[in-house]
């Protein structure tokens, strides 16, 4: 089998794919993979032939830059119709010649979903966020400035898609290419019981594999208590926040490391307390197999980490997708909601934290849903379920 795999530039949503393609060519499946230079190794790794796309990338003027680092819904839409655009000569020319079985392509990258559209091929769509339909994206709570872009954007996003027509992309709305559609084949790396509203979603279209971990083994803990911090690999650049957290723990009685991302000068800091460390990037898998509670900004992945390894979790959400995440960690128990203010004040940060290392409730529910997520199938369920998909196109 031919499986064609797109992806977006993003961390988050790479790393589940990756064990979920070694297994599909581990089965002797070729798997063409479209990504970028950031991704090449893994993916190479996984035993995937790898295609670079980020020369297609549209170029990135400064005002636009300013409005992707405010994470603007309506300006990575804008981008990503014109990635769609350019990529469109390369993409139907391997289409044509390759002759994909199928084609497996993450929830928010358009290219993939659009390419599977105009040129009829089954697809799989690879959630690494929760499943979104008109239901459980009721636990999206957008903030008033989210609301403005979405809406003050349609314009501009409308005008892109009329572009696309004469390539054969015949698109609705942004709105529209991103949600769930009940009869769309889709893998979801979370349980179901970790998805909100799973009910809304049928046993034959969706499939919870559970997160795609590396897994470590948890070692005991002895010592001090660590206290793991990080916002993930996209908006990370909150030097207050950090701030706030050494202030916090300076003189308590844990370790304290931080990961702040690559965009982030630690040297700014200035001289660290010595229970205090602050790196650009961990093995997150490896500093979670020995925290004791998990400071997170609620992306689907670290979310799922913490819990994969039954640490409890401090949430501190930054955009509505974090928000949907966080309110069903606290709603499963695995973790407490950070407040606003708790974040902006040392004192009541460590109170925030210390009372979460002593809640033994907390404790015990990420360790029930360490157990769920790993009690779903993992890559080779996902594996199984884009074999099938291949298979009934073929059988119709
Ligand atoms: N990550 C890591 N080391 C770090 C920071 C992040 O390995 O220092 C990984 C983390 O394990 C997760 C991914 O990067 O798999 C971040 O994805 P997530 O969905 O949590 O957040 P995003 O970065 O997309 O906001």
């Amino acid at each position: 089998m031919r499986v064609l795999w797109f992806c977006i530039p993003a961390y988050g949503h790479t790393n589940p794919t990756i064990e979920v393609v070694r297994e599909l060519t581990r089965r002797g499946h070729e798997v063409r993979y479209y990504s970028f230079e950031e991704f090449r190794e893994r993916i190479e790794d996984a035993g995937a032939q790898f295609v670079a796309c980020d020369s297609f990338l549209p170029p990135i003027d400064e005002k636009a830059e300013r409005r992707l680092r405010r994470v603007s819904t309506t300006e990575m839409s804008v981008q990503s119709f014109r990635t769609v655009a350019n990529l469109d000569p390369v993409v139907s020319a391997d289409v044509a010649s390759w002759r994909p079985d199928v084609v497996v392509t993450d929830s928010a990258c358009f290219w993939g979903k659009l390419t599977a559209a105009k040129h009829g091929l089954p697809w799989v769509c690879s959630t690494t966020t929760f499943a979104f339909n008109e239901h459980s994206s009721k636990y999206m709570s957008h903030s008033a400035s989210e609301l403005a872009d979405l809406i003050l954007g349609m314009p501009r996003l409308n005008r892109e898609i009329r572009r696309l027509r004469p390539l054969g992309y015949h698109v609705k709305s942004a709105l529209d290419i991103v949600s769930n559609k009940p009869e769309d084949n889709t893998i979801v790396y979370t349980s179901r019981t970790f998805q909100p509203c799973a009910e809304t979603f049928d046993e034959e279209h969706y499939r919870f594999v559970g997160p795609s971990v590396r897994d470590v083994v948890p070692k005991e803990k002895t010592g001090r208590p660590l206290v793991y911090a990080s916002l993930g690999t996209v908006i990370n650049d909150r030097p207050g926040f950090y701030c706030t957290l050494i202030e916090a723990l300076r003189d308590a009685d844990v370790d304290l490391l931080i990961s702040c991302g690559k965009a982030f000068d630690p040297a700014q800091l200035g001289a660290l307390p010595d229970n205090v460390r602050v790196e650009h990037y961990v093995d997150q898998m490896e500093v979670l197999s020995r925290a004791s509670l998990f400071v997170t900004h609620c992306g689907m992945n670290s979310a799922s980490e913490g819990m994969w390894m039954g640490v409890p979790e401090l949430l501190f959400p930054l955009t509505g997708e974090q928000r949907a995440v966080a309110r069903r960690v606290a709603e499963v128990g695995a973790g407490m909601a950070l407040k606003e203010a708790a974040a902006r004040d040392a004192a009541m940060l460590r109170e925030a934290i210390l009372s979460a290392l002593a809640d033994e409730r907390l404790r015990e529910g990420a360790a029930r849903m360490r157990d769920d997520l790993r009690a779903c199938a993992g890559p080779a369920g996902a594996a199984d379920f884009i074999e099938r998909v291949a298979r009934r196109h073929v059988e119709v």
